[in-house]
């Protein structure tokens, strides 16, 4: 569904991706794993245009991406839900994921869509009317998700969903991503919470200072060695 091929992209003089190919299948969840400052969050910005890869190319469902613009990647059905949360805290929760659905002109398939967030987040429902800056990190973390799905993605990049949050959120959260996959939406995973990532993807990459390291499905890198010292903690 997606390929990044040979992708070198540079922050001014600062190296960031060095030549990472990948492939994400359709309907699978691929976990990028690594440690900070490797370059999981430039790969997503690269997908989604923010960041202009200098070589290389990003193919999506047969089509080149990597010269679109970013609003553009939106409409071909790429959503980034961002780290840290980036929700408005002022308004409310609803008027948090109408923006979700700014560029959509299916008005009957968006109702449906609110339905099925409020579905998958009750608390969200809730809280509709209340400013989303009233809501625990946990909270806004499914906020931010339900705003990306109301853009209604084919693939979803998710980065660090589980930062900040206390365990027992966590584990919700993936067991959310899980149900959303499962739906029909593909799923590409940033986490520095790789027991947890692998736990719930087919496959992973990691990635070390700009470079695919590793590779495998969940299982070989659970019982790749090096892996396991440097990410799953032993
Ligand atoms: P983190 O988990 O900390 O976000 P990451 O694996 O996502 O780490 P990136 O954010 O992609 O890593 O950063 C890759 C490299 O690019 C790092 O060396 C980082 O310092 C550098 N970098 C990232 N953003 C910028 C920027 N806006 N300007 C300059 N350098 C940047």
């Amino acid at each position: 569904m997606l390929e990044l091929d040979n992708i070198y992209a540079n922050y001014g003089s600062v190296k960031a991706l060095k030549g990472v190919s990948l492939n994400v299948k359709q309907n699978s969840i691929v976990a990028l794993l690594g440690a900070n400052g490797a370059g999981k969050s430039s790969i997503l910005k690269t997908i989604t245009n923010l960041l202009r890869p200098h070589s290389g190319s990003i193919t999506f469902l047969g089509e080149r991406i990597d010269r679109l613009k970013p609003e553009k990647t939106v409409r071909k059905g790429i959503v980034m839900v961002p780290e840290g949360r980036q929700v408005f805290p002022e308004l409310t929760v609803y008027e948090n994921l109408l923006i979700g659905s700014y560029a959509r002109k299916d008005r009957a398939q968006v109702k449906k869509d609110f339905k099925f967030v409020y579905e998958l987040f009750p608390i969200l429902h809730e809280k509709m009317k209340d400013p989303a800056g009233t809501l625990s990190g946990g909270q806004m973390q499914m906020l931010a998700i339900g705003r990306g799905l109301m853009s209604k993605p084919t693939l979803l990049l998710l980065d660090e969903p589980s930062l900040g949050l206390a365990p027992i959120m966590v584990q919700e959260i993936f067991r959310i991503i899980e149900e959303i996959n499962s739906r029909g939406t593909t799923i590409l995973l940033v986490e520095q919470n790789a027991n947890m990532a692998l736990s719930i993807s087919d496959y992973a990459y990691v990635l070390e200072t700009g470079i695919i390291s590793n590779e495998g499905s969940a299982a070989e890198l659970q019982n790749n060695d090096e892996v396991r010292q440097s990410y799953l903690g032993g």
